[in-house]
């Protein structure tokens, strides 16, 4: 192989969808990643596709048409009994989800014409990288440019040492192949939530452990207080304030020591999950060697076309600074294509929009009234129930609420913050209206179809304007 155009590490929704754009646009492109599945056979796709955003939407989608069951169904006349959990096929439906998914990224890395390599990559140089094949033979590849895009891995906690077994991370949790009878998660996060959600329609008594008293820190208070209130009646115990200060493995348990601010507390759970929050992957790399610069989070310091300090090496997605979320990796991968092709593109941070999967689902795109409060800028707020929307009636959808935020001053839309059914769906309606710097009023001055849950937003923007009807 001559020196290439472009070597992108890591093949994760950053990494494969920066590789195909750079062939796209004539560079001659490989991307390498180590990841083996089960069988050892390579498998593209990073975190995400293998043991994040696929696999666990599998299984949260599994679960909820099990509870629907239970939980839905009757309220519409209809009752099922003798419903059961086939945990194995539940669990083999998953992972033939992510062959499929996983089948399709190295069909569409070869259209392409992306050479695919599998391997550990390490930088030796400012335009060279050695990489060690799964048989351990090691090549040299030289690359005019070279994109950085590792990923993340979870953060370990001393106080709770995984084993693989009884204590174990999100990766674990989403390969149980027993429901266990207790479940404990540290961190009540994005994976705490989504995981225990999963665990608890199942049939698991969960009890997660938060650190801070404040629930959901990055969402809006009325929303955070709501879905907490919402998650604790649908089961799942929810300790804020609760800090874990060791634990010990038995054969078939685990004794947690955690404290509160009155008092220590013990819990005895079957399975533990740490879910503490996750850091850059950059340890086998050998950053030193190229002389790239971290911030002081630890995670590549780069500019807003994804630039680092070495001018031919760029860097995206979760190894980088910003949310760790796979549509962000995926811009930002799109964005340092385009730029090493000649071409401008920059990431804008302000409309990257988050979604917690729970039931119901959380979705936010912009600010809160928290931070506009601290920058010193001038708001108004208004919502709109679900209660007070007819489909989510007829749907039996009716927990939520939609709130907006926009400048005093002009009406431009700061912030869209939505709990409830299809919440995550809803959000893009929100992100294309601020990517357009549209106003409350031009949301509200907008043809929503009835009845949709997508008039909530509609409603809450006439709110904006004191124009409100239904309510
Ligand atoms: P990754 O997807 O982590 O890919 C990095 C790749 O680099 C990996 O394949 C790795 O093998 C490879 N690599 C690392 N070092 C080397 C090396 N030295 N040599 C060769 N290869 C290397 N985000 C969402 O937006 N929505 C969700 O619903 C969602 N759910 C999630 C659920 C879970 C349980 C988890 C853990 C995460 C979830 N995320 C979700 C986060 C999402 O997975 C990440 O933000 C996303 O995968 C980041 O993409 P990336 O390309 O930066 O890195
Ligand atoms: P997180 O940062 O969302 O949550 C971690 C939680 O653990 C925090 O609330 C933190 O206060 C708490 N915590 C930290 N140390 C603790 C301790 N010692 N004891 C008790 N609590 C402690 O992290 P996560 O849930 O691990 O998720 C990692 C990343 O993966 C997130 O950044 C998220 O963006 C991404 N992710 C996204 C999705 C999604 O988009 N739906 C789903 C899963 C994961």
């Amino acid at each position: 192989m001559g020196q290439l155009d472009v070597l992108v590490i890591g093949a994760g929704p950053g990494g494969y969808v920066c590789a195909i754009r750079a062939a796209q646009l004539g560079l001659s492109t490989a991307c390498v990643d180590r990841w083996l599945d089960e069988d050892g056979v390579p498998a593209p796709g990073g975190t995400c596709l293998n043991a994040g955003c696929i696999p666990s939407k599998a299984l949260l989608d599994s679960s909820h048409r099990f509870a629907d069951l239970a939980n839905r169904l009757p309220e519409h006349g209809i009752r099922i009994s003798g419903a059961r959990v086939d945990l194995a096929a539940m669990q083999s439906r998953k992972s033939e989800v992510v062959a499929t998914l996983r089948t399709g990224v190295r069909g569409l890395l070869r259209k392409n014409a992306v050479e695919y390599i599998c391997g550990e990559a390490r930088l030796t140089g400012s335009g060279t990288v050695e990489i060690k094949s799964p048989d351990g033979k090691a090549r040299t590849v030289e690359a005019a440019h070279i994109v950085i895009a590792t990923g993340s891995r979870p953060v370990a906690i001393d106080a709770a040492p995984l084993d693989g077994d009884l204590v174990v991370d999100s990766s674990g949790a989403l390969a149980f192949t027993k429901v266990p009878k207790r479940l404990g998660i540290i961190g009540a996060g994005v994976i705490g939530l989504e995981l225990g959600s999963v665990w608890s329609r199942l049939g698991a008594e969960v009890t997660i452990l938060e650190a801070l008293d404040e629930f959901l820190p990055p969402v809006e208070r009325q929303i955070a207080d709501r879905a907490l209130t919402v998650l604790r009646e649908q089961g799942l115990d929810i300790r804020l304030g609760s800090t874990v200060r060791s634990t010990r493995t038995g054969k078939t348990s685990v004794r947690v020591i955690y404290s509160d601010r009155e008092e220590a507390h013990r819990l005895s759970v079957d399975r533990l999950v740490v879910a503490v929050g996750r850091r850059p992957e950059l340890d086998a790399l050998g950053l030193e060697a190229a002389g790239i610069a971290l911030d002081a989070a630890g995670r590549i310091e780069t500019s807003s076309q994804g630039r680092t300090n070495v001018p031919n090496i760029f860097a995206i997605g979760d190894c980088t600074g910003g949310p760790m979320l796979a549509h962000k990796a995926s811009e930002e991968g799109l964005v340092a294509a385009e730029v090493i092709a000649g071409h401008w593109g920059a990431i804008d941070h302000r409309c990257v929009p988050s979604v917690v999967y729970t039931d119901p689902e959380i979705a936010w795109v912009g600010k809160t009234p928290e931070e506009l409060d601290r920058e010193g800028v001038p708001y108004h707020s208004r919502r709109f129930p679900f209660q007070a929307l007819g489909r989510a009636r007829a749907a039996g959808d009716s927990e939520g609420l939609v709130k907006i935020l926009a400048h005093r001053d002009n009406d431009e839309l700061l912030g869209v913050h939505v709990l409830g059914a299809a919440a995550s769906e809803l959000v893009a309606e929100a992100v294309l209206a601020m990517e357009f710097r549209a106003s409350a009023e031009d949301l509200a001055r907008t043809i929503h179809a009835h009845p949709t849950l997508s008039e909530a937003l509609h409603e809450a923007a006439l709110a904006s304007a004191g124009r409100a009807i239904h309510v």
